[in-house]
């Protein structure tokens, strides 16, 4: 696919800028962090680069280099605001639209039941829009996380 032509992802990086708190998370010039959309589950986090690539062979170095220490920096933010146990981390990329590479980071609380856990973790994802998490809950979790992340940056 042709960068930004098809691409949700590519569209959402071109005007950063003037995303919400919850598009836009942390951005380093090379990753973005967004709250997922569509789920029920606060605080279920999508990694994105900022180029568009579809597999993981195509990392640049400094994409490379980078993704490792923000795998960490989001588990530690996400434990701090969910109080979760661990996280679950999932490149997948396959929905029609969505190729862009994009990482799923999801906090897995302790209370979370035994068939939600692994796999079944995804049944949070695409809920009926009852079910989804508003965007002035995305905003406020995000928002919490941000500043998490800027407190790791100033070795709080
Ligand atoms: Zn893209």
């Amino acid at each position: 696919m042709i960068a930004g032509a098809g691409c949700y992802t590519c569209r959402q990086n071109a005007d950063r800028a003037k995303l919400p708190v919850r598009e836009r998370i942390f951005d380093d010039g090379i990753w973005r962090v967004a709250h997922a959309f569509g789920s029920a589950l606060e605080g279920w986090l999508v990694v994105v680069p900022l180029r568009h690539i579809t597999g993981l062979q195509e990392l640049s170095q400094a994409e490379e280099v980078g993704l490792g220490p923000l795998l960490r920096r989001l588990t530690a933010a996400l434990v701090s605001v969910t109080s979760c146990s661990k996280t679950y981390v999932m490149l997948l990329a396959e929905a029609p639209g969505f190729e862009h590479v994009h990482f799923h980071v999801v906090p897995r609380g302790p209370e979370l039941p035994s068939e939600l856990r692994g796999p079944g973790i995804f049944e949070y994802l695409n809920r009926p829009k009852e079910e989804q998490l508003s965007a002035q809950k995305m905003d406020r979790v995000g928002a919490e996380i941000a500043r998490v992340l800027e407190a790791q940056e100033r070795g709080i």
